[in-house]
C-alpha cells in the first residue's frame, strides 16, 4: 500500500481533457484575432460561461479537489489555448482570491457570484493593488481609504495602475491604505460594486503580449462605498490596526495574502504557454527539412528540444508541489509558491524563445503563433511579483535573513 502517487485520478484527467477541448476548439482558433484586436474577448468569455468554465461553481469545484491539482491543470490547459484569452477568462479570479482571502463568509456569499454573473449576462471583476509608485513595494500604497463615521461610509482616493479588467469590471476589489504610518499592515481591501460614482478607467495600456486581456489605470475620486464593503469588517480591521500600532506581528497583509495563494496558478499558466511552444517546435522540427534531412536529426536542434521538455516538466512539478502544499495548508517554508512561479515564468520565456529559434524565420512572423507565445510568456516574469521579488521571497525564507 502506498499513499504517494504522481498519477492523476479519473476526475482530474476528465476535467483536464474537457478544458483542453475548449482550449483547442474555441481558444486556439480565436487567439490571433484577439491578439490583434487588443480588446476584451466578450464572445469567448460568453462561450466559456455557457460551457460552465466561467463561473463561480466551476472555480469552487476545482478548488475543492483535495490534492490542489485541478485548478492548476485547468489553468495550464487554458493558457495552452491562449494566454491572453486565458487571462480574460481568469482575470476575475484575482478578485475572487482577494474576497476569499479577506472577506467574511457573508461577504463571500454576497460578492463572489457578482464576479461572474451568468451566461447571457456575464460580469467581470478586477483586483487593484499596484500603483504608479507602488509596484513591487506594495507596502507603500498611496491610495487612501478614510472612514466617514457620520454616514458609515469609506471614501477612497488614489490611482491604481496595470489593473487587469481595470475600469471595465463590474466589481473592483481595491487595496488601500487606512493608516499609511503602518505601511503594509495599515492596508485593507474594499469592494467597489458596479455603478458606484467616483471610480473610472484612466489610461488603457497597449501591451507586448496577453493583448486580449484588458489592462488599465483605475482612478478613484471621492469614491464612497458603504461601511459593509470593507472586507473582513471594521471590528477586525480596528483590532488588526491596534495590534500593528503596538508593534505586534499580524498574520497577514491584505495584498500579500492574495498573491501567495495565486502564485502556483500563475506558474501553471506559464507552463501552458511553454507547452504550446514546445509541442509546436517538436512537430515542426520533425517536418522541416534542410540539407536533405529533418532538422531534428541534428543534435543542435534535438538537444534544444530535450532541454525544453526537461525544463517544462520541472516547471510543472514545482507548480504541482506548490498547489498541493497550498491546498494541504503546508506552510511555504522555502518560498515554494514563489519557486513555482519564478521557475515556470522564466522557463516559459526561455522555451518560447528556443521555439522561435527552431522555426527560424517562420518563428519570427505573426502568421505563426510562436512569436505570440514568446510575447505572452514575458509577463509571467513580471506580474504577481517579478522574478526578482520571487527570489527575494525564497532567499528570505531559506535564510531567515532580511535580505534587501
Ligand atoms: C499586464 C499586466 C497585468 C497586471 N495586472 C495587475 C492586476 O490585475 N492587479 C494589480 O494590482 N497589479 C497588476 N499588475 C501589476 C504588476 O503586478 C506589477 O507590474 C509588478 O508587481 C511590478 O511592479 P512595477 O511594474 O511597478 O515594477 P517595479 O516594482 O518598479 O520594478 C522594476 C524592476 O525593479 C526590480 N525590483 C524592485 N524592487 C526590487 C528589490 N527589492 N530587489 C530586486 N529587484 C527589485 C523589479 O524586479 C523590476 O525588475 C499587472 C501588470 C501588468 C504588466
Amino acid at each position: 500500500m502506498t499513499d504517494f502517487s504522481m498519477k492523476l485520478n479519473e476526475d482530474q484527467t476528465t476535467l483536464r481533457d474537457w478544458v483542453h477541448g475548449f482550449a483547442a476548439d474555441v481558444m486556439r482558433p480565436a487567439a490571433h484575432e484577439w491578439d490583434e484586436r487588443e480588446e476584451t474577448p466578450w464572445p469567448i468569455i460568453e462561450e466559456a460561461a455557457k460551457l460552465g468554465i466561467y463561473s463561480l461553481d466551476f472555480l469552487a469545484n476545482a478548488f475543492a479537489d483535495p490534492t490542489g491539482l485541478s485548478m492548476v491543470l485547468v489553468l495550464e490547459e487554458l493558457a495552452w489555448g491562449d494566454a491572453g484569452l486565458c487571462m480574460s477568462i481568469m482575470g476575475s479570479s484575482l478578485a475572487v482570491a482577494g474576497i476569499m482571502a479577506n472577506g467574511t463568509p457573508a461577504q463571500q456569499m454576497e460578492w463572489l457570484p457578482q464576479c461572474f454573473g451568468s451566461p447571457g449576462d456575464i460580469k467581470i471583476a478586477a483586483f487593484a493593488v499596484s500603483e504608479p509608485d507602488a509596484g513591487s513595494d506594495v507596502s507603500s500604497l498611496r491610495t487612501r481609504a478614510v472612514y466617514d463615521e457620520a454616514t458609515d461610509e469609506w471614501v477612497l482616493n488614489g490611482t491604481k495602475t496595470w489593473i487587469t479588467n481595470g475600469g471595465i469590471a463590474n466589481l473592483h476589489v481595491v487595496v488601500a491604505s487606512v493608516d499609511p504610518s503602518l505601511g503594509g499592515r495599515g492596508q485593507a481591501s474594499f469592494v467597489i460594486p458596479e455603478g458606484t460614482p467616483g471610480i473610472r478607467m484612466g489610461q488603457k495600456f497597449q501591451k507586448m503580449g496577453i493583448r486580449a486581456s484588458h489592462t488599465a489605470e483605475v482612478v478613484l475620486e471621492d469614491c464612497r462605498i458603504p461601511g459593509a464593503n470593507l472586507l473582513g469588517g471594521k471590528e477586525k480591521l480596528d483590532e488588526r490596526l491596534a495590534r500593528a500600532r503596538e508593534g505586534k506581528r499580524s498574520s497577514s497583509q491584505a495584498a500579500m495574502a492574495t498573491f501567495e495563494a495565486t502564485r502556483p496558478g500563475v506558474g501553471a499558466q506559464a507552463v501552458g504557454i511553454a507547452r504550446a511552444a514546445y509541442e509546436y517546435a517538436l512537430d515542426y522540427a520533425k517536418e522541416r527539412k534542410q540539407f536533405g534531412r529533418a532538422i531534428i536529426e541534428n543534435q543542435g536542434i534535438a538537444f534544444k528540444l530535450a532541454d525544453m521538455k526537461t525544463r517544462l516538466d520541472a516547471a510543472r512539478l514545482l507548480v504541482w508541489r506548490a498547489a498541493w502544499m497550498a491546498r494541504a495548508r503546508e506552510p511555504f517554508t522555502a518560498g515554494e509558491g514563489s519557486m513555482s512561479k519564478l521557475f515556470a515564468g522564466e522557463a516559459a520565456v526561455h522555451i518560447t524563445e528556443e521555439a522561435i529559434q527552431i522555426l527560424g524565420g517562420y518563428g519570427y512572423v505573426r502568421e505563426y503563433p510562436v512569436e505570440r507565445w514568446h510575447r505572452d510568456a514575458k509577463i509571467y516574469t513580471i506580474f504577481e511579483g517579478t522574478s526578482e521579488i520571487q527570489r527575494l521571497v525564497i532567499a528570505r525564507a531559506i535564510s531567515g535573513v532580511r535580505i534587501l
